[in-house]
């Protein structure tokens, strides 16, 4: 079997060879002027991807994955017994949920279907009703990884303004940021999670953070337990071009190459290759005859497709056979949709002609497990538009 099968899970995601060398670095003293030239880079691309103002506001790069930056997110800017609103659509909203109460946060969680976004209107009437302010935080999955949805950042700020409440805004956008349009000033948001394995091409290892000046101050009146991610320490490390402990300087050399990559391609080009290739997989699977998990247009993920098996079939069996029989990884269903789904992961680097070969293996195990979906059908609906949109690229670009 050959390891050089694309993945198709929504992160990890495949490394392109430059970042991969970039990441392999000769050990260097992490307090010299050479780190800094390294570190400083990486920042400000960050900044730039997370759609921060370039000057206020601050970015953190922790050693840790995306669940340490939650994790970094809440104990900085709580304290325990805190009131936070959560929306619990799919798995990793109802992990962040999960997370909160382990640190002794008081959860108003708001259900919503999975395969809905962020019920705003929901949200937003809560918010209405607390008029005493209680509630600090409001958090949001931007891109529900195990669903394929994505939620309105944008119109949630707008339902927390309607109800003119002060509250933080927390945002998960680990799937999301790098590979869909996220905007951390326009959309007002306080803290931006991110992880390095997803949008960013990267392997697991550093959870990222964008924060606005208000979640800055925030720190300071926050008393959740905290030590190792305390950031008030991070801070006064970075303001010297240096970190409080030791970094890992490869992860950050390998981010600097991820977020000059990011720029050299432009990042609309980058969300525009993202849709399309993500439109793609959406035209394969209704030529399939099967359908996705989110529930309408205006919810779906351009960075992972959730596929809903046919009555009588099993999701997992399509992931399990397309490991074990060709070598290609799809991503299971999680938590309430398990076995109700298999994942198509399509974020990062990823080319059409990559997809192809990832929906023509998926059709492969389909036909092998007798599911009744005809071989080649996906691929040609997806080649069809792929062929189409393409040129029109070409001709926007000449
Ligand atoms: C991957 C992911 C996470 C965190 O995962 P880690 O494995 O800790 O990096 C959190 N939220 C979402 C939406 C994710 O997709």
């Amino acid at each position: 079997m050959s390891f050089q099968n694309p993945v198709f899970i929504p992160g990890p995601t495949n490394m392109p060879e430059v970042i991969r060398k970039a990441c392999d670095m000769p050990t260097i003293d992490h307090r010299s002027p050479l780190f800094a030239r390294i570190f400083r880079p990486a920042l400000a691309g960050v900044r730039e991807v997370l759609g921060m103002d370039p000057a206020a506001g601050e970015v953190l790069i922790l050693p840790a994955t995306g669940t340490g930056g939650w994790e970094a997110a809440i104990t900085n800017t709580l304290s325990p017994g805190d009131r936070v609103l959560a929306a619990r659509h799919g798995m990793f909203s109802q992990r962040w949920i999960d997370l909160c109460r382990a640190h002794g946060l008081d959860v108003q969680v708001i259900e919503a279907p999975w395969g809905e976004g962020c019920p705003i209107h929901a949200m937003g009437e809560a918010l209405a009703a607390d008029t005493g302010h209680r509630i600090r935080a409001v958090l949001a999955t931007h891109n529900e990884t195990a669903t394929g949805v994505r939620s309105d950042i944008a119109g949630l700020r707008t339902a927390m303004d309607a109800a003119r409440h002060p509250a933080l805004l927390l945002v998960d956008g680990v799937s999301s940021i790098g590979s869909m349009p996220f905007e951390m000033v326009d959309w007002g948001i306080d803290v931006a999670v991110a992880g390095s394995q997803k949008g960013f091409m990267l392997p697991a290892g550093l959870a990222i953070l964008g924060l606005s000046p208000r979640a800055v101050r925030a720190m300071d009146g926050a008393n959740l337990r905290r030590a190792y991610f305390d950031l008030r320490d991070m801070l006064k490390g970075y303001a010297a071009g240096s970190y409080p402990y030791t970094p890992p300087v490869g992860l950050i050399n390998g981010l600097a190459t991820s977020v000059d990559m990011l720029r050299d391609e432009g990042l609309g080009n980058v969300y525009a290759r993202h849709h399309r290739i993500a439109e793609g997989v959406r035209r394969a699977v209704a030529a399939w005859g099967l359908r996705v998990c989110a529930a309408r247009p205006a919810v779906q993920s351009d960075t992972v497709t959730a596929v809903v098996a046919p009555e009588g079939f099993n999701g997992t069996d399509v992931v399990t056979l397309a490991a074990s029989k060709y070598g290609v990884a799809f991503g299971v269903g999680l938590g309430e949709v398990a076995g109700k789904v298999f994942r198509i992961g399509h974020l990062g680097s990823l080319t059409d002609v990559m997809m192809l070969s990832g929906l023509a293996t998926a059709e492969m195990c389909m036909a092998d497990l007798g599911w009744p979906v005809a071989p080649g059908s996906g691929v040609a609906a997806a080649q069809e538009y792929y062929r189409a949109t393409a040129l029109e690229e070409a001709r926007a670009a000449a």
